[in-house]
């Protein structure tokens, strides 16, 4: 089974400009090319830089790393911070339609209110829901000066009093499911949310396929629900298994020499390190000489989805960085 090859379509990487690239950021930005890339498509970059202060330096520095490893892209980069009003336009095309409502609940406020009986833990318990005008102006003035949240009015799209749920097929976890609650679309402090974000953002790039970590895969739900509700296509989805550190927690800085620029430091050449990412990927079940390497140009000409490991690749970094400084110091 492959991706059926789409005219126009594309597929894109979008990282949060908040650091160097970690392997498992780079395992998955190399993935989401070899799937975009393999299928015909074009391959796109957004900065996903709505949650800090727009930092021109970490996003150029991961750039460089993507293309030192060999990835290529179409066109510039996107840059969430310049995509404000698409953002507002959507919210305004929800909220002609009622969707929308202001809800100033804190953290706090929501942890403390009853939940509904099959709402899953941390569901918006609906406080704000149903305020009158009156009700909507005195809870504003009672926060002021803090702004009220924006919440989609999810809940009872199906069924009145149930969370609206939602089956979406993903190439490599088979169904997600979800139950969608009332989220949030912008927060108090005027951020647009991510999942309002991305929904505009890959329908205005023309994204038709979004290969991501599977940490994200608890928001596709949401993801999908809004881009219906907006009447905006839905991608084909893949959420890729992510890396581990040797303890078995997610890949971290804590990790040891987990950058690109950081094996560089110990010795390690881009293609080594992509030829490390390629092995993680059951890409590289051809190569005799453990010295070999291989060319990101290389991998996509052998590139199978069906070969992808469905479980997390644990990163022990001591072994693996010490074969990559044994390779180099053998050769110089
Ligand atoms: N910016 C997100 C991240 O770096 C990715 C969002 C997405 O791919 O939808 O984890």
């Amino acid at each position: 089974m492959s991706f059926s090859p789409a005219a126009g379509g594309a597929g894109r990487y979008a990282p949060s400009p908040s650091g160097d690239l970690h392997l498992g950021n780079l395992r998955t930005a190399l993935l989401a090319w070899l799937f975009a890339r393999s299928s015909g498509r074009r391959f796109v970059m957004r900065i996903e830089d709505l949650d800090r202060a727009r930092d021109a330096g970490n996003a150029e520095s991961q750039l460089a790393d993507l293309a030192s490893i060999g990835l290529d892209w179409d066109g510039d980069p996107v840059w969430q911070t310049d995509r404000g009003p698409a953002y507002e336009a959507a919210i305004e095309q929800l909220r002609e339609r009622d969707l929308v409502y202001e809800c100033t609940c804190t953290r706090r406020d929501i942890l403390a209110a009853p939940t509904a009986p099959h709402a899953p833990p941390g569901a918006y318990p609906g406080t704000c829901r149903d305020r009158s005008d009156a009700e909507r102006a005195a809870a504003r003035a009672a926060i002021h000066p803090r702004l009220p949240a924006l919440r989609l009015r999810a809940q009872d799209l199906q069924a009145p009093g149930e969370l609206t749920q939602m089956e979406i097929p993903d190439r490599l976890l088979g169904t997600l499911h979800g139950d969608i609650d009332d989220f949030v679309l912008r927060r108090g402090d005027g951020t647009i949310a991510y999942n309002l974000a991305v929904v505009v953002d890959d329908a205005a790039m023309g994204i038709d396929q979004v290969v991501r970590g599977d940490d994200l895969a608890s928001s596709t739900p949401r993801q999908v629900l809004l881009q219906q509700l907006l009447g905006l296509p839905t991608p084909e989805y893949a959420h890729v298994p992510l890396v581990l550190g040797p303890t078995g927690a997610r890949l971290a800085k804590r990790d040891g020499a987990v950058t690109l620029r950081q094996l560089q430091d110990q010795g390690a050449k881009p293609e080594q390190v992509l030829t490390l990412l390629a092995q993680s990927l059951n890409l590289t079940r051809d190569l005799t000489n453990p010295e070999e390497t291989v060319s990101a140009t290389q991998l996509l000409e052998r590139f199978d989805a069906e070969l992808l490991p469905k479980t997390p690749w644990v990163w022990n970094g001591s072994a693996a960085a010490s074969a990559i400084s044994t390779t180099a110091s053998e050769r110089e």
